[in-house]
């Protein structure tokens, strides 16, 4: 029978209008236990008094200083009776874990390989966590980030993102924008436009791709029929 433990609500913010941050610790004060990528199983009590079960990715790397401590990205779902619970959950609050879960993560052997990361809203959720490791590693193949997002004011951990291309010359962010203001002058459009693009300048690739299923089944496709990656050079996570 899977583990249920207790996390306890200790920061929650504003990471864009409709996404908030959640930083929970485990109530016993045990590691969580995750490789970078996996997600939680939650059971979030809701005010009609039902609980609810829900995946979600966690969006921090393991922390050696705070193994105790994770945090997630719920974008607040019109009607959805669990990531209202999460964003409405007070400091001090409890839900219950199962897990860490999940393989989209990155494997050894890819390590050594190009990599391309593309996310729509909270599918960077996991990638992020893959990433505040990765970026680290000064000496290695192209990071390269495709983030979409509605607006500016959508792109999640914006100051982060900039501050590593900044700082870490294997990294690379490109941010595209479906309703893009007038002013905008990067990329435009969602990402299963500029996908195959990208990876023509990265060889070998591994790409990992992380949404809504619609979005994840058309930039998978893309990236197979017109930037030939191989299937098994594809790895992704669907949060429908
Ligand atoms: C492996 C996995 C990891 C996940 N990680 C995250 C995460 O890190 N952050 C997160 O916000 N959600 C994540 N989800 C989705 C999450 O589990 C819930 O489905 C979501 O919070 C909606 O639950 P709800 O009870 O509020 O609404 P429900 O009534 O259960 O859902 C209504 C509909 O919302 C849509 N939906 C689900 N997720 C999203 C989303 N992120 N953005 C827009 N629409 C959505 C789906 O079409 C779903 O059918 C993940 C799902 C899986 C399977």
């Amino acid at each position: 029978m899977a583990r249920t433990r207790k996390a306890i609500l200790v920061d929650s913010r504003a990471l864009s209008p409709s996404v908030r941050g959640l930083r929970f610790v485990t109530s016993d004060g045990a590691p969580v236990g995750h490789i970078a990528g996996q997600y939680l199983d939650l059971v979030v009590a809701t005010p009609g008094g039902l609980p609810f079960r829900r995946s979600y990715s966690i969006a921090s790397a393991p922390d050696v200083e705070h193994p105790e401590a994770f945090e997630l990205a719920v974008t607040r779902v019109d009607g959805g009776p669990t990531s209202q619970a999460l964003h409405d959950l007070a400091l001090g609050g409890a839900v219950e874990i199962e897990g860490p879960r999940g393989t989209f993560v990155r494997r050894d052997e890819d390590r050594a390989r190009a990599g391309l990361f593309v996310a729509a809203g909270t599918g960077l959720a996991p990638i992020r966590a893959m990433l505040t490791e990765e970026v680290r590693r000064t000496n290695g193949p192209p990071l390269v980030l495709l983030f979409g997002c509605r607006s500016p004011a959508d792109v999640l951990w914006a100051d982060e993102l900039t501050a590593w291309e900044s700082a870490y010359p294997r990294f690379r962010l490109h941010v595209t924008l479906s309703r893009a203001p007038v002013a905008w002058a990067g990329l435009v459009g969602y990402v299963q436009r500029h996908a195959p693009g990208l990876v023509r300048a990265l060889p070998d690739v591994r790409a990992y791709v992380c949404g809504l299923s619609a979005m994840v089944e058309d930039v998978t496709a893309a990236l197979e029929r017109d930037a030939s990656v191989p299937r098994d050079a594809l790895r992704y996570e669907t949060y429908d």
